[in-house]
């Protein structure tokens, strides 16, 4: 099948369609990546493109394309992170025209500034979900699902093993182990993503009245939040030496290198939406593993696509078992890679 070639161009049909890519009509195409066509607007392409759009700024998702579409918060961390990128900024919402095609960014509920990509053309409407989550988040802008003939959705956790419990008992359980760790004398010391995951975690911490020391990398990111308008309360940056009654978040890399510069006395968390998996929690068993995800698990996924009602689901990321499983409910639905 033609899924299996290195570069291929997709008709709305699934149609095998003629190479070369460019001369070929279609609502979008794969080549190393995802374009939308005709224009070849590139969709979290991760190599240098004329036009990129870039759905949040995490580097699976970015590159420093000649003209970059993001969300405001978005374009303040990609150049943060890749430098002095050309940023064209979509308003939430409202559709803005690009190279002839109608582009629309909606939370994705992801991490602050993530967005989802709408488009409409008239062989028809297109929604690209890019990283996402449906649940509540701390600090992301609540997920906005829409309408569409075709659904392009990442699928990470697709597989009905990753079924989060409920958010409520996820933070309860967060904030009571932080707790405890404390009362015990030990300096809690918790291991997350330094884009989305620290500021989440850091920003449910603060609400409850726990103070946060952070590691630079997550500072600086914080910082950037924080001056786009997402208040993460009370945090600091962690000076080398524990403060009492304070948690530490560090980058995931740090916490299993060693403990943290400064502290006898440490508790490890991870806070993962990968802590859904037993295997993944016998890596460390005396650590603490807290079921936080930012991204859409099994249940959210399905949603996702009940929401949308596409006529076709083009599959993204996780497992491949995750396309059949659509079609055992009756979609249409095709792995796209
Ligand atoms: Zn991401
Ligand atoms: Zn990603």
């Amino acid at each position: 099948m033609a899924e299996n070639s290195r570069q291929q161009w997709l008709s709305p049909e699934m149609t095998p369609l003629p190479k070369p890519p460019g001369h070929v009509s279609g609502l979008f195409g794969i080549d190393r990546g995802l374009f939308l066509l005709p224009s070849r607007i590139a969709v979290d392409v991760t190599r240098r493109q004329a036009i990129g759009f870039i759905s949040h700024a995490h580097m699976d998702h970015a590159a420093h394309h000649a003209l970059a579409l993001c969300t405001e918060t978005t374009a303040r961390l990609v150049r943060h992170r890749l430098g002095n990128v050309t940023t064209k900024v979509m308003p939430w919402g409202q559709p803005i025209e690009v190279a002839g095609h109608v582009l629309k960014a909606l939370p994705a509920g992801h991490i602050f500034g993530s967005a989802m990509l709408y488009t409409e053309h008239q062989r028809g409407s297109v929604l690209y979900t890019g990283d996402f989550r449906l649940e509540e988040s701390a600090t992301a802008e609540p997920a906005e699902l829409c309408q569409a003939d075709y659904l392009i959705m990442e699928c990470t956790f697709g597989h009905p093993r990753y079924r989060l419990p409920p958010r409520a008992t996820v933070i309860e359980m967060l904030i009571e182990k932080v707790t405890q760790s404390i009362s015990r004398g030990a300096t809690p010391v918790i291991s997350a993503y330094v884009l989305g995951k620290s500021q989440e975690v850091t920003k449910i911490l603060t609400s409850a009245g726990i103070p946060v020391l952070q590691d630079p990398a997550v500072y600086e990111i914080s910082q950037i939040y924080q001056e786009a308008g997402c208040d993460l309360g009370d945090f600091r940056l962690y000076s080398g030496r524990p403060v009492p009654g304070c948690a530490v978040i560090v980058p995931p890399r740090s916490v299993t290198a060693g403990g943290l510069p400064g502290a006898l006395h440490v508790e490890r968390f991870h806070v993962t939406g990968w802590a859904m998996d037993p295997r993944r929690q016998r890596t460390a068993p005396n650590d603490h593993w807290i079921p936080l995800s930012d991204h859409a698990d099994f249940d959210q996924l399905l949603t996702a696509v009940e929401q949308v009602s596409p006529k076709a689901v083009f599959c993204t990321h996780g497992p491949k078992s995750f396309v059949e499983e659509l079609r055992s409910r009756g979609h249409d639905a095709r792995w796209l890679e």
